[in-house]
């Protein structure tokens, strides 16, 4: 048996522009939109997901950090950074406090962190990690390292100092309808797979129990409604490819018994609660 605890770790608000783009809309046309859009969507939870397998105990993504709100902690440069997301995260909603509060300690009781993506609302609790083997997408990693990364969505310049994440090529291993996989535990239960399209290299984690599969999504999409309707983000600057891996989630979840979780999904906490399947 493997248990699944979505924890909370604050709250994004961004333009609804962002959660759901125009049909058709082209990568640029997006980021217009969004800048044109006067319209917020209420508050998103940003969530982090313990997976408690016989292997270890895993953490996917770590939220984002209190000090987000201090002065100088976003390139004040950037609207998109400053004006068109908006996140609230308190000290004790950080991923570390929360996890000592449910007497699990950070520093010795993660086996792995593993990061979707490294945008600063998943890799923002990295500072909780020092001692842990942390795993992301070498594709993903390169996007954030870039110029263009640290334009769109990504501080690199504020992770910590001894940072060297374990990274990851798809390469090998098809596993249902996705090409390649990435496996986490030797049982072969928890596997990565690509889901690219919200940004380079974004990868999503699966977890397969005896009668039910989990697909913890990221940011693959910010709601499980999306992947139902086939409705792409703003924030991709490949829409084909962000539709492709919608269509691929949707086909995955109907082959197999499913519970989607995206990271900004109100509904996510709810599901995994209920045991409420995709299908
Ligand atoms: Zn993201």
């Amino acid at each position: 048996m493997i248990k699944i605890t979505a924890i909370e770790t604050g709250k994004a608000i961004c333009k609804t522009r962002q959660q759901t783009a125009k049909e058709g809309r082209s990568a640029i046309g997006r980021k217009i939109d969004i800048f044109r859009d006067p319209n917020f969507v209420s508050p998103l939870p940003i969530l982090t997901f313990l997976i408690e397998h016989p292997e270890g105990k895993f953490l996917i993504d770590t939220g984002d950090t209190a000090k987000n709100s201090n002065p100088g902690y976003l390139p004040t440069w950037n609207p998109f950074f400053t004006k068109m997301v908006k996140i609230k995260v308190a000290p004790v909603e950080e991923i570390g406090y929360q996890l000592h509060e449910m007497g699990v300690n950070p520093a010795t009781d993660i086996s792995a962190v593993i990061l979707t993506h490294f945008h600063h609302d998943h890799a923002g609790g990295l500072d909780h990690f020092p001692h842990t083997r942390i795993i992301g997408s070498r594709e993903n990693w390169k996007e954030c390292q870039s110029m263009k990364g640290k334009i769109a969505g990504y501080l690199p310049q504020r992770m910590p100092i001894w940072f060297k994440p374990e990274l990851i090529d798809f390469t090998a291993n098809p596993i249902s309808n996705f090409s390649a996989s990435f496996p986490i535990t030797k049982d072969g239960r928890i596997f990565l797979v690509p889901t690219p399209g919200h940004c380079t290299g974004h990868l999503s984690v699966v977890v397969r129990d005896e009668d039910i599969t989990y697909f913890i999504a990221g940011d693959a999409s910010y709601n499980e409604e999306n992947i139902r309707n086939e409705k792409t983000d703003g924030v991709t600057f490949k829409p084909e490819i962000a539709l492709k891996t919608l269509q691929t989630i949707k086909q995955f979840a109907t082959n197999e018994p499913t519970i989607v979780l995206p990271c900004h999904d109100p509904n996510s906490i709810t599901r995994l609660k209920n045991r409420q399947l995709f299908a």
